[in-house]
């Protein structure tokens, strides 16, 4: 952040655009993009405090009173890679009391399933690093993912969705095999299987191969870093849907930007959240009270550790109700840190964190 400070200081901070301006060039691809996002968001919360408005007012006004979100956060741990254990857990996400109406599930190359499933593909798994295995799957590997997604459908019926995060590490062949071999199960998409979760680079041409040879909707875009990165995929309708995170793609105005781009090309718009914390939940909610109609629903963040929950004012309780968010009406974010409350949990070290 220290890094973006002297272009920062001096400026209005409600000339977003302004500020944008001059730090737009200095991110890149998530992680690298989260600090010139995390200002931006920070930009509308000051504007939008100060005009006493709503951050949604700002960006034209919001067009639902509620926000659709789907199961990224709420998770539990996992008790092997059977079809069985994946049963059981979506089987806890469709109990839970939030009433999520779409449950997004890791799989593949994106889980555990690759090391705890012999024979799952042809590699060597690697461990260490952010997914890093890739490579041809088995048709004993293929056989045994489907069946996990079989026996999760079996638990969630036709009522509740099911979103499949997959890796990356499919090849364009194995990626058309799996999105064909559940055609039947009517997904809501399957995510990020060649490109995704810090891939620094897009690959909209192989995404294309592989939407064109199925009718199961694909997903990515949660990596990837301003509008322009986004130009391809949507203009080639390389992917169905895709996932921007408004903490990774430069903030909640260039969130909108490019659901806007995207609606007039008919690919429809599933945003990413689930590192977001609170105060990114609180950006989600507002930008995608604005969006067009080809929002589907963002991925909804928890907060770790649990005391973010004393930490930040003005998120309602509970937060999510039969699978939606309420919008609110408070100027800005609608959210406010609460500094008493936080110093209590400040380490050693970090007592002038306020000052
Ligand atoms: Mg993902």
């Amino acid at each position: 952040m220290l890094f973006y400070r002297e272009l920062v200081l001096g400026e209005d901070p409600t000339n977003v655009e302004r500020v944008m301006f001059k730090l737009r060039r200095l991110g890149a691809f998530k992680p690298w993009g989260s600090a010139v996002s995390a200002i931006e968001v920070a930009l509308w919360d000051i504007a939008g405090k100060a005009a006493g408005l709503p951050v949604y007012k700002l960006l034209g006004g919001k067009v639902r009173d509620r926000v659709r979100v789907y199961n990224g956060g709420v998770r539990f741990p996992i008790n092997g890679a059977s079809p069985q254990a994946f049963a059981d857990d979506v089987a806890k996400m469709k109990e839970r009391p939030e009433g999520f109406t779409i449950i997004k599930e890791g799989v593949a190359f994106h889980s555990h399933m690759v090391r705890e499933t012999a024979n799952f593909f042809y590699s060597e798994v690697r461990d260490g690093g952010r997914y890093p295995n890739y490579g041809l799957m088995t048709e004993q590997g293929l056989k045994h993912l489907v069946a996990c997604v079989e026996a999760m459908k079996d638990v969630l019926g036709d009522e509740i969705g099911l979103a499949l995060d997959c890796g990356p590490g499919f090849t364009v062949p194995d990626a058309i095999r799996f999105a064909r071999a559940v055609e039947p199960l009517n997904l809501m998409w399957l995510e990020d299987m060649i490109t995704g979760d810090y891939t620094p680079h897009v690959s909209a041409d192989l995404y294309r191969e592989v939407t064109r040879a199925t009718s199961t909707p694909i997903h990515t875009g949660e990596q990837i870093y301003l509008r322009h990165n986004f130009r391809e995929l949507i203009e080639q309708r390389a992917v169905s849907i895709i996932g921007p995170d408004p903490l990774d793609i430069g903030g909640i105005a260039e969130l909108k930007w490019v659901a806007e781009y995207a609606d007039l090309h008919g690919v429809m718009m599933a945003p990413h959240g689930i590192a977001d914390g609170l105060i990114g939940l609180a950006a989600l909610v507002q930008v995608s009270a604005t969006l067009p109609q080809n929002y589907i629903a963002f991925e909804y963040p928890v907060a770790r550790p649990d005391w973010w929950y004393d930490i930040v004012d003005g998120l309602p309780d509970p937060i999510v109700k039969a699978g939606h968010i309420d919008v609110w009406d408070r100027p800005g974010l609608g959210v406010t840190f609460n500094v008493k409350a936080a110093r209590q949990y400040l380490e050693a070290g970090d007592e002038d964190f306020f000052n």
